[in-house]
């Protein structure tokens, strides 16, 4: 993957996980293999925490990664940028977004979507599930307005159409695995942007912070490929430069099983107090060459 690189200083790249538990050795994979990308190439390597979702993350699982990624030999460089230090950030990409028309407000709870898709069978699909049906699109200004002033608990969604009438629907990204490739955000539809109970989402902080952040190389993991599609759109709406990406294969266990953090014998933790050595560890992972 980057041993046909040129050594490039403005070359960045990131690891960027969620502190919502102990990192096992999916991410220790995904860790590595951002890792020697940047190494390979000369470049910048940062830290990012993920943890916007503050009920789930916690700042214990913060230290861990920070201990974790020592003992697997990955240096970092400092200050670390903590996602839930910067609310404000993604409140104003929010904004603009906003002002360009591209997002609306919706009141739906999960009930009430699963019961309007329940209504249509064939409601199209997407990798992550049905896609948002968008009871909430047709709503007239004076209605969300109403509803928010009545303090009516709401999330804010991508409004896809209306992002790909201003951004055309030829987006591409270069993708070191597969080449050019062309984005089908309809795939995932109009995305939550900001949850209830979370001025942010995942989509967009993950945007804003690697634009802010000069990444110009995104490598991770392959589950990540579908939300490739939507943020190349949100690059394109905010502005913001479209990194090349690479996504690795997904580690599996002996059941052909992806890693999750609730397999708590497999975390690195675990394998560190079990006296396995960080080598021993990295040799198994049997990291793509590059
Ligand atoms: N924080 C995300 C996760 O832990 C990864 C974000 C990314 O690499 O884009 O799954």
């Amino acid at each position: 993957m980057s041993g046909g690189l040129a050594i490039q200083s403005d070359f960045v790249t990131r690891f960027a996980p969620s502190p919502s538990g102990l990192l096992h050795k999916g991410h220790a994979y995904s860790a590595l293999m951002a890792f020697q990308v940047a190494q390979r190439a000369g470049a910048r390597f940062l830290l990012r925490i993920e943890d916007i979702d503050t009920t789930r993350c916690k700042p214990e699982f913060t230290i861990a990664i920070y201990e974790d990624l020592a003992w697997l030999g990955i240096a970092w460089e400092k200050p670390v940028r903590i996602q839930s230090e910067h609310f404000e950030d993604y409140a104003t990409a929010l904004g603009r977004l906003k002002d360009m028309g591209v997002v609306y407000p919706c009141f739906c709870t999960r009930k009430d979507i699963q019961a309007e898709i329940a209504k249509s069978p064939s409601a199209p699909h997407g990798p992550d599930g049905p896609i948002y049906p968008g009871t909430c699109r047709p709503l007239s200004a004076d209605e969300q307005e109403a509803r928010i002033a009545a303090g009516e608990a709401h999330a804010w969604r991508l409004d896809l159409k209306a992002a790909l009438a201003i951004t055309g629907n030829q987006l591409t990204w270069q993708d070191e695995h597969k080449g050019l490739v062309k984005a089908t955000p309809e795939e995932l539809g109009d995305v939550v942007l900001a949850r209830k109970d979370t001025p942010t989402s995942y989509h967009l902080s993950v945007v804003h912070d690697d634009a802010l952040q000069g990444i110009t190389h995104i490598v991770r993991g392959e589950d990540l490929w579908h939300a490739t599609h939507i943020h190349v759109v949100l690059q394109k709406l905010l502005g913001y430069p479209t990194p090349t990406y690479s996504h690795h294969r997904l580690l599996t266990d002996e059941h052909g099983k992806r890693f999750a953090k609730r397999d708590k014998a497999l975390t690195l933790r675990a394998i560190r107090d079990s006296g396995v050595g960080a080598d021993e560890l990295i040799k198994s992972l049997r990291l793509d060459p590059g």
